[in-house]
């Protein structure tokens, strides 16, 4: 049947990375993808043209896609917006709720041919593949009750900031399951990231997680907490196959991992639900500074295009083309400015996207 493709370009540099995405998209679909594309407006784009960052046709055309292709949303312009629910981001935290996103992947690969960019030395970083599977719907960033409230203290009255850490046995249950059928087609090994010596809440984590280890004995799961997986992450990264962890501890993990590769130019992100419905993104944001001037890199979202074919439309040696293309980009020396040292040939947003397609052609 053919699949649905939603494409929304966002904000700022959001509308250039996606273009160069696209032009691989559609060199899939002559190549023998069967899908059909069509774009929609989301975040300050969807607030300047229906008054929401998430209009109404948008989230209709959400719900019947089988993959969402996301740039990125944000900007100063819409940074003084009073109403907070018509934020730019409110748009793609819409999204994730709507479509039950639970499942966020964020891959750290590091291109051999980019060993350098990294702040790491390079024997610590050359050859790091990490997958870190983030718990994307709940967790303390939605656990209720929270908010700011006078109460009464030891001096007084005073104001108190409350948040609450929540998890159900089902919602560790089903991140688990994505964790470890993930860690089965890789590395076979999986890290499951908790604060159990000090959160209940994190105790059952580690619970369910070692109930569903005896489902998967060809998967060897080990448990961290979050502070040592912090430090592990840049100590020696490569000692990591598959992490899971909660949304919290995600965001936190994720961002460091992101780094160890040297750019966030260069990384592809995906959320899914239990039907392998996904939206995939750049990890990066809407780089207001570097918008419109041919700076941005567009690998994150064509290898997000990657992810895409390989997770929710069932096309993995399209996916494997497209990363080997972009390895075979890399060879050539050609660099955007994010990732450009001496000795590399500087390419424009582009011209790195052509390359892309130069190189898929070939292959
Ligand atoms: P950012 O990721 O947009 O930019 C951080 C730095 O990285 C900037 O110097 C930028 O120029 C650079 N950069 C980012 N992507 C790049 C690329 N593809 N190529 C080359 N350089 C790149 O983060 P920020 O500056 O904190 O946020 C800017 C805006 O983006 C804000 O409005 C923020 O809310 C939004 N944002 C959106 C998302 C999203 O859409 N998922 C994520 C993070 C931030």
């Amino acid at each position: 049947m053919t699949k649905k493709i939603l494409i929304l370009p966002g904000d700022g540099i959001g509308p250039e990375i996606t273009a160069e995405a696209v032009k691989i998209l559609d060199a899939c679909r002559e190549s023998g993808l069967d899908a059909e594309r069509e774009e929609g407006l989301v975040g300050g784009a969807g607030y300047d043209a229906a008054g929401h960052p998430l209009p109404e046709s948008t989230l209709a055309k959400a719900k019947a896609a089988d993959a969402i292709l996301l740039g990125a949303v944000g900007g100063p312009k819409w940074d003084t917006l009073e109403d907070l629910s018509k934020r730019p981001e409110k748009g793609l935290l819409g999204l994730r709720k709507n479509l039950n996103l639970f499942a966020n992947l964020r891959p750290a690969l590091l291109y051999p041919q980019l060993a350098e960019a990294s702040t790491l030395k390079p024997e610590v970083v050359s050859g790091l593949d990490i997958m870190i599977v983030r718990e994307l719907t709940g967790g303390i960033y939605f656990g209720q009750p929270r908010g700011i409230e006078q109460r009464d203290g030891e001096n007084g009255k005073e104001r108190v900031g409350f948040n609450t850490y929540v998890y159900s046995e089902s919602e560790i249950e089903r991140i688990g399951r994505v964790a470890f059928e993930m860690a089965r087609k890789r590395g076979k090994k999986l890290c499951s990231v908790d604060k159990a010596n000090v959160l209940e809440v994190t105790i059952l984590w580690r619970e369910v997680m070692n109930r569903l280890a005896a489902e998967y004995p060809d998967v060897e799961l080990s448990h961290m907490y979050v502070d040592n997986a912090a430090m592990q992450l840049v100590r020696a990264p490569k000692q990591f196959d598959v992490v899971v962890t909660g949304n919290m501890f995600g965001d936190i993990l994720s961002d460091a991992a992101a780094m160890l590769t040297g750019s966030i130019g260069m990384l592809p992100s995906a959320s899914l639900n239990e039907k392998q419905q996904g939206m995939y993104e750049p990890c990066h944001g809407s780089a207001p500074d570097i918008a419109g001037q041919g700076l941005a890199n567009p690998l994150a979202t064509i290898l997000s295009v990657a992810m895409m074919l390989r997770y929710s439309l069932g096309e993995p040696a399209l996916a494997d083309r497209i990363e080997r293309a972009v390895g075979k980009v890399l060879d050539q020396g050609l660099r955007t400015a994010d990732i450009a040292y001496p000795g590399t040939r500087q390419v424009s947003t582009r011209e790195m996207g052509d390359a892309v397609l130069a190189a898929f052609a070939e292959s």
